[in-house]
C-alpha cells in the first residue's frame, strides 16, 4: 500500500507542478502582452470551446521564432477560407492549454507548423507545448486510453539540414501524437533553410497533398479563390501623426510613453546607448563592426556566450520606394488601425501610420514569396502586369531565375514589372499577410561578463554583395541590419550622411528617442564555457564566428589574471589574409599576456598561399594536440558558418579520433555524436 500511496502523491505533485508552470506561463504571456501593447483580441484558452462558439473546423497552431512558421501558418488558414470555404483559425501554441486537445472535434482538423531552432530546440513559444508533449510523464496523463483519438492532424516542419538536429520539433511531436492516438492526414513535411534555401517550395508540394487529404475526409468541394483581407485596416482621417497615442515605430505602448521598464525581451526591446562603435577592419567592400551597449541602466543582463537581439530599421531608400509602389507614398502619415479579422494577433502596434509600418514594422527588403506574387497578382494595375506575376506565382524555376536568385525584394521586383503604374488596388492587409514582420537579428555576444558586466559586444560583419549573376547595374544586396549600424557607426564618427552606398537610415528613431540607441535585448543561450575552468577548451571560430570566443578568451585571461586555476585554451581563427580581415589581432597577445602557455591560437589565413587553407587544416595539423585535450576532457566549441565550416569540422574531428585512437570512423562518429549529447561538443552556428 505505501509504494501506491506515494506513487499517487507523486502523481498529483507532478500533475500540480504541471498546473503551476502552466499558470506561470500564462501569467507570464498576459504580462508580455500587456506591456506589447498589441494585445491577442481574444483570452479563451480553450481551444475547443473557442472553435465551438466560432465554428472553426481548422486551427492552424504555429511554433515560431522569426515570424516564418507563422507566416506560413496565416498563409494556410487564409487558403482554406479561399480554397474551401472553411472557417479556420491560426493559433499560437502559447495561446491555449494542449490539454483541451483530448477534446478535439472529430469532425475538424489541427495543423501544426513548428520551426526547430538551435540546437534540436523549439521556439520560445513552443517550448511548454513540445515539454508536455515529449515528457511521458506529463503528456496526457490521464486514464483514457488513446487520449488524442479523435485528433486529424497534419504537421509541416521548418529546419535546416545542416544542423544535427534537422526538423526535431516536428518530428517528436509528430511522434508523440501519433503515440497517443491521433490521426496523422497526410506525410509530415519538412522544409529546409540549409543550403539550397528550399523551405517555401517544400511547403508549396507539401500544402498540396494537405488539402487533398483535408478535403477528402471533410468532402470538401474546391471553389475559385476569392481574397478575403485577414485584417481589418481602418483608416483615421482626422487624428495628426504626432498625437501621442500614435506609434511612429515604438515596439510597445511602455516605448510610447517614453518608458524603459523591464522584465526586456522579445515584445519590449531595452534602447541602449552605444558607448562604443568602430570597424576592426575596412577592406575595398568588406567591414566588419565592433559595437558596444551599455546595459547598467536596465534590468538586462548577459553571461559569458549568450546572443543579443537587436532591432533594425529600413533603409530610406526602401520605405520610399515601397510606399510608392503601392501608392501609399502621399498618404505616408496617414493614420490607421490594424486588427485581426479574427481572434489572433494584431500585427504590429496601431494606431501607427504607412510610413513607419514601412520603416520599423514590416520586412520590407527581405525574400519574396512565389506565393504572394501569385495572390497580388489579381490586383495588378494591368493585364500584362497580372499575366506575368502570374507567370512568375505559378512557375518554380522562373521565379527562381528572375526574383530569388536576383535577391529581388517585394517593391523591386514590382518596380520592375510595372515601372509607370503603381499597385494602387493592393489591399495594405494583403501586405501585411505576405510580409513578415520586421525581426530582430541576432549576434553572439563578443564579451565577457566577467570583464564587462554592464557592457554587451557585439562584433558583425556589414552585409553588402554582389548578388551572383545579377546584371552589373543591380545595385548590391545590402543586409538590413548591419547596414543601419554601419550608419549609425559613421554618425558617431561625425560623417556626412548618406554613407557610401546612398543609404540613408531615420537614425534618430521614432520621436528621437533612439539618439545613439538601439533596441536589444539578450536571448539565454547553452554555449557556455565549462564551469570547471582547469577544464581545457579547443575553440573553432573562422571569420566573424570568432565573437563568442573572444569573449571566452577574456573570460579566461581574467580568472588566470583573479589567480584562477586556467585550462588549456585553444582557438583556431581563420580569415582571408593577416593583413585584411585578421579580427582583434592586437588583443590576441593582450590574452597571451595573461593566459601565458595555457593558450595558443592557431591561424589559417586562405587567401595567402597557392593553396586555400581552413580552420579544419589547421586542426587536422594539430590532431595529436587535439587528442590528447580530449583524453583530458575538453570541451570542444565551433562558431559561425553553418553551411559548409562547421560540417567539415565536425568531419574532421571524427577522423582525428578514429586516427588516433585507432577505431573505425563509424565508432567514432559515435564518440562525436556522444559529445554533442552531453554538451561537451557545442556549436554556434548561423
Ligand atoms: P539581412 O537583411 O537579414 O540579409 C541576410 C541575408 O538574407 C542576405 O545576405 C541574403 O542572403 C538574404 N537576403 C536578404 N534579402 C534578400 C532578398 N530580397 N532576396 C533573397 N535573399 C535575401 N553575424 C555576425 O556578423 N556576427 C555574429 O556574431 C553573429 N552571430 C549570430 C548568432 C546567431 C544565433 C544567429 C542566428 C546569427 C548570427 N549572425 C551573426 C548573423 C546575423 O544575425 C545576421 O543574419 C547578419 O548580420 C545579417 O543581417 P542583416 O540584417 O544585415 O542582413
Amino acid at each position: 500500500l505505501v509504494p501506491l500511496i506515494l506513487l499517487v502523491v507523486g502523481l498529483l505533485s507532478l500533475a500540480a507542478t504541471g498546473q503551476l508552470r502552466l499558470a506561470k506561463k500564462t501569467e507570464e504571456v498576459e504580462d508580455l502582452k500587456r506591456v506589447d501593447g498589441f494585445k491577442s483580441s481574444g483570452s479563451n484558452r480553450n481551444i475547443v470551446e473557442h472553435m465551438k462558439t466560432t465554428g472553426t473546423k481548422l486551427v492552424v497552431f504555429f511554433g515560431s521564432q522569426t515570424g516564418n512558421a507563422q507566416g506560413l501558418a496565416s498563409k494556410l488558414a487564409k487558403e482554406g477560407q479561399s480554397r474551401f470555404g472553411l472557417k479556420t483559425l491560426v493559433a499560437d501554441v502559447e495561446d491555449y492549454d494542449y490539454e483541451n486537445l483530448v477534446d478535439f472535434p472529430s469532425d475538424s482538423v489541427a495543423v501544426f507548423v513548428l520551426a526547430t531552432y538551435g540546437e534540436g530546440e523549439p521556439t520560445d513559444n513552443a517550448v511548454d507545448f513540445y515539454e508536455f508533449l515529449t515528457d511521458p510523464n506529463t503528456a496526457f496523463s490521464s486514464d483514457r486510453e488513446r487520449p488524442l483519438k479523435t485528433l486529424k492532424y497534419s504537421m509541416f516542419g521548418l529546419g535546416n539540414s545542416t544542423y544535427e538536429h534537422y526538423n526535431a520539433v516536428v518530428r517528436k511531436v509528430d511522434q508523440s501524437l501519433e503515440t497517443h492516438g491521433a490521426r496523422r492526414l497526410c506525410a509530415t513535411g519538412e522544409g529546409d533553410d540549409g543550403g539550397d534555401k528550399t523551405t517555401e517550395e517544400d511547403f508549396l508540394s507539401w500544402k498540396e497533398s494537405l488539402w487533398q487529404s483535408v478535403a477528402s475526409v471533410m468532402g470538401l468541394e474546391e471553389r475559385e479563390a476569392v481574397y478575403e483581407p485577414s485584417f481589418d485596416v481602418q483608416e483615421e482621417g482626422s487624428t495628426q501623426a504626432e498625437a501621442s497615442h500614435v506609434f511612429l515605430g515604438e515596439q510597445n505602448s511602455l516605448h510610447l510613453r517614453g518608458e524603459q521598464r523591464g522584465p526586456f525581451g522579445a515584445h519590449n526591446p531595452f534602447l541602449a546607448p552605444v558607448t562604443k562603435s568602430l570597424e576592426v577592419f575596412t577592406v575595398k567592400d568588406r567591414n566588419c563592426l565592433h559595437m558596444e551597449f551599455d546595459i547598467s541602466d536596465s534590468t538586462l543582463a548577459y553571461q559569458t556566450g549568450d546572443h543579443l537581439a537587436v532591432w533594425p530599421m529600413n533603409a530610406d531608400v526602401e520605405v520610399e520606394r515601397f510606399l510608392r509602389v503601392f501608392d501609399l507614398w502621399d498618404r505616408r502619415h496617414t493614420v490607421f488601425s490594424i486588427k485581426a479579422a479574427q481572434q489572433g494577433r494584431d500585427p504590429f502596434p496601431t494606431p501607427t501610420t504607412y510610413e513607419a509600418a514601412a520603416r520599423y514594422y514590416l520586412e520590407i527588403c527581405g525574400p519574396v514569396s512565389r506565393q504572394v506574387i501569385d495572390i497580388l497578382a489579381q490586383f495588378s494595375p494591368s493585364p500584362e502586369v497580372k499575366a506575368a506575376m502570374t507567370k512568375l506565382g505559378r512557375d518554380k524555376d522562373h521565379f527562381h531565375q528572375e526574383v530569388t536568385g536576383q535577391c529581388l525584394n517585394l517593391a523591386q521586383l514590382l518596380e520592375t514589372l510595372s515601372p509607370s503604374q503603381p499597385f494602387s488596388k493592393v489591399p495594405f492587409s494583403a501586405l501585411v499577410e505576405g510580409l513578415r514582420r520586421l525581426q530582430p537579428r541576432y549576434y553572439s555576444i563578443s564579451s565577457s561578463s566577467l570583464l564587462q558586466k554592464g557592457t554587451i559586444s557585439i562584433t558583425a560583419v556589414v552585409e553588402s554583395r554582389q548578388v551572383a549573376g545579377a546584371p552589373d547595374t543591380r545595385p548590391l544586396l545590402k543586409g538590413v541590419t548591419t547596414n543601419y549600424l554601419l550608419a549609425l557607426k559613421k554618425q558617431q564618427e561625425g560623417e556626412a550622411q548618406p554613407h557610401p552606398h546612398g543609404k540613408t537610415y531615420a537614425l534618430e528613431g521614432p520621436r528621437n528617442k533612439y539618439t545613439s540607441r538601439v533596441p536589444v535585448y539578450v536571448r539565454p543561450s547553452n554555449f557556455k564555457l565549462p564551469a570547471d575552468s582547469s577544464l581545457p577548451v579547443i575553440m573553432i571560430g573562422p571569420g566573424t564566428g570568432v565573437a563568442p570566443f573572444r569573449a571566452f578568451v577574456q573570460e579566461r585571461a581574467e580568472q588566470a589574471r583573479l589567480g584562477q586555476d586556467v585550462g588549456k585554451t585553444i582557438l583556431f581563427f581563420g580569415c582571408r589574409r593577416k593583413s585584411e580581415d585578421f579580427l582583434y589581432e592586437k588583443e590576441w597577445e593582450e590574452y597571451k599576456a595573461l593566459l601565458g602557455d595555457k593558450f595558443q591560437l592557431f591561424t589559417a589565413f586562405s587567401r595567402e598561399g597557392s593553396e586555400k587553407v581552413y580552420v579544419q587544416h589547421r586542426l587536422a595539423e594539430n590532431a595529436d594536440l587535439v587528442a590528447e585535450l580530449l583524453q583530458h576532457k575538453a570541451y570542444f566549441y565551433v562558431c559561425g558558418d553553418a553551411a559548409h565550416m562547421a560540417r567539415d569540422v565536425s568531419d574532421t574531428l571524427v577522423r582525428i579520433i578514429a586516427e588516433k585512437r585507432a577505431i573505425p570512423p563509424a565508432k567514432a562518429e559515435e564518440v562525436v555524436k556522444s559529445m554533442r549529447n552531453s554538451g561537451q561538443y557545442l556549436e554556434d552556428v548561423w
